[in-house]
């Protein structure tokens, strides 16, 4: 299990319509959603990884602690969730070293995994995963082997694997594959939209047919049907962002509930063994 740790202000749809400079006059929520998440995953016994952007654990430390403090996995979001397919290998390079610092400033514990915003690790930027062997990763999950409008590499490898370098564990969304398509599975909008039968038959799928876990992830603002309305969004985005935010704290909840969920570095414990011996 996986949580994209960022506000409802600072996804990558919004980019068009929300500068960065002024993110400091929204609201912050994630502090609040994110202890509901604590707590949800606490009553059903669920340790999960969480990716957090650098600029939100250096304004909300005490949080950050918690997550550490409750036994999971934290990981980096990198710093403003700036896609790697904007940035040129120096950037990402410098974008990873701050949030890296700061993460490990504020909880006290080595950072060892990443999650591209927005998946966007593509063939373009394909030295990314060679940037995070440099600077001591040991793990990504930032691959979406499906085609989409704005992120994927559909022909990628769908499970667990060695990248190229020896040196970093890759680890895709998870797909289930379908007439030689691969699907989505593992969270995003997709899980919002269709009924919670449709997911719970894909990962049924992906554990029974590939005999594999699934990796699956959320956001904070994903349960909080409150957040302020972004004014001016077109259809496509609006619809992305807003659908069934209030059924979705149920549905997590059925799927924390009926399956066994954990960090990734202990789901992953032998694959990442190998990676972290050479
Ligand atoms: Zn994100």
């Amino acid at each position: 299990m996986t949580v994209d740790v960022e506000d409802y202000f600072q996804v990558s749809a919004f980019d068009p319509y929300i500068s960065r400079q002024s993110w400091k006059n929204y609201e912050g929520r994630v502090e609040s959603n994110t202890d509901r998440i604590l707590q949800l995953f606490d009553q059903f016994d669920v340790q999960a990884t969480f990716f957090t952007l650098g600029w939100v654990a250096q304004k909300y430390p005490a949080m950050v602690k918690r997550i550490v403090d409750q036994g999971h996995d934290l990981a980096s979001h990198g710093w403003d969730h700036r896609r790697v397919t904007t940035l040129s290998r120096k950037e990402f390079s410098e974008d990873i070293a701050k949030a890296k610092v700061t993460l490990e400033d504020v909880s006290s514990t080595p950072i060892t995994g990443y999650r591209a915003p927005s998946y966007s690790f593509t063939l373009q930027n394909d030295w990314a995963h060679d940037v995070l062997l440099e600077q001591g990763y040991h793990y990504s999950s930032s691959i979406a082997p499906i085609k989409h409008d704005l992120y994927g590499i559909p022909d990628a490898p769908r499970f667990a694997h060695i990248c190229a370098n020896g040196g970093i564990l890759e680890l895709p969304i998870t797909t289930t594959r379908l007439h030689n398509k691969n699907y989505p599975c593992g969270g995003g909008g997709w899980f919002r939209l269709y009924p919670y039968a449709v997911s719970k038959w894909a990962i049924n799928r992906v554990n029974a047919r590939d005999n594999e876990s699934v990796i699956f992830y959320f956001h904070p603002w994903e349960i909080d049907p409150e957040q302020p309305r972004v004014s001016g969004l077109n259809l496509t985005t609006r619809f992305r962002h807003y659908q069934n935010l209030a059924s979705m704290e149920g549905k997590i909840a059925r799927l924390l509930d009926d399956y066994k969920w954990r960090t990734i570095p202990e789901v992953f414990s032998n694959d990442l063994a190998n990676v972290t011996q050479n």
